[in-house]
């Protein structure tokens, strides 16, 4: 067996000993003499996981006690849509910021049941920069204004929490979350898909102030319904056990790693080390994002010229080096680099690029 080192964007690389874990558990979890995937959700072996996999991301995440914390099935794009459902009515305004693809779908899902507005969007400039925060156009009255922490193709990343006065802040966290500390105070709802920096594609985390679950919304079955799924314990219908069941190995392997402090301090080396190769290559690759909101997370780089780009995928498949292929809206590569790339993925990716050049350039 050979492991490469995998820059997918999502689903994407996880953490090796939380695999090896899994599959040592995989026939029989801790001697009940069953996997955890035959067992009931209600029994008392997957409600204890679910409740340590909650504990565990409010340690690791700094989630404060007025927040709820939810583990949803349908991805990151389903709460895209529930977010109006649970917290406007058909008549109220949502305002959008928008720095790339993943901020034009959030737009798309609410269209049917809001006003929804573009306060700002990056898209004449390619989404290469954020909008500044004075040139947004913020409604006073909007349910929330909603931001992409990090744009998965685009590679561009907040760095700062904007101020958006006493509306709430909503954020897609899909690919960003626990990569550093965020301060979850600023923000009305924090969502994420889990399969970039979380675990496995199934499940996503919803963190939302309560007291914005008091907001009537919109008339919507149970099972759209946040209230409900919090009274249920995120189990109203059964749940994805195994992809909770991951996403709980993975919040144990970050915390015993050092938590977001420690994830922070890799993911700064490990972005810099890529940044630094890609400007210093004389223009034989490049990334256009404007560096203040360039993208910890994942790197899209281009080849000088794209008759390359088949021999570079090709050779650095050939290296171990695995889907660097850029998202087809852009073309190019792209790198992703979530916490469970080792510092050693970056550098023998950088190593690749350099050698790569010397025989091509
Ligand atoms: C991947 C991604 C999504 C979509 O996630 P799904 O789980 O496929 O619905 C939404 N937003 C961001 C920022 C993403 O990276």
């Amino acid at each position: 067996m050979s492991r490469a080192f995998n820059f997918s964007a999502g689903p994407a690389t996880l953490p090796e000993p939380v695999l090896l874990q899994a599959q040592s558990e995989m026939l029989d979890w801790h001697g009940v003499g069953a996997s955890i995937v035959e067992l009931s959700h209600r029994g008392p072996e997957f409600m204890g996981i679910a409740a340590e996999a909650e504990a565990d991301l409010r340690r690791l995440v700094g989630i404060p006690d007025d927040y709820a914390v939810l583990f949803m099935q349908g991805g990151a794009t389903t709460q895209q849509a529930l977010i109006a459902l649970n917290f406007a009515n058909p008549r109220q305004v949502a305002d959008y910021v928008i720095s790339g693809h993943w901020g034009k779908t959030a737009i798309k899902q609410v269209k049917p049941y809001l006003d929804a507005r573009v306060a700002a969007t990056g898209e004449a400039g390619g989404f290469r920069g954020i909008p500044a925060r004075a040139s947004w156009q913020l409604s006073d009255d909007a349910a929330y204004v909603h931001v992409t922490a990090n744009e998965t193709i685009h590679g561009v990343e907040f760095r700062d929490v904007p101020d958006v006065g006493a509306v709430p802040l909503f954020a897609d966290f899909s690919s960003s979350i626990a990569s550093e500390p965020i301060d979850v105070s600023k923000y009305g709802l924090i969502y994420a898909g889990a399969q970039k920096n979380l675990g496995p594609v199934g499940i996503s985390v919803v963190i939302v102030r309560r007291d914005l679950l008091d907001r009537a919304g919109q008339p919507r079955a149970d099972i759209f319904d946040y209230r409900s799924h919090l009274k249920g314990e995120s189990m109203l219908n059964t749940p994805p056990t195994w992809n909770w069941y991951l996403a709980g190995l993975v919040f144990k392997w970050m915390l015993a790693e050092g938590g977001v402090q420690e994830f922070a301090v890799r993911n700064a080396r490990k972005s810099a080390l890529l940044y630094s190769t890609i400007d210093g290559s004389g223009g034989f690759y490049r990334n256009e994002v404007d560096p203040a909101v360039r993208s910890r997370m994942n790197v899209p780089f281009f080849l000088h010229d794209e008759a390359l780009d088949k021999p570079f995928l090709k050779e650095a498949a050939a290296a171990q080096l695995i889907s660097l292929k850029g998202h087809r809206a852009l073309g190019g590569m792209r790198a992703s680099i979530y916490n469970a790339m080792p510092v050693e993925g970056v550098q023998a990716l950088t190593a690749f690029m350099q050698d790569f050049q010397n025989r091509h350039g």
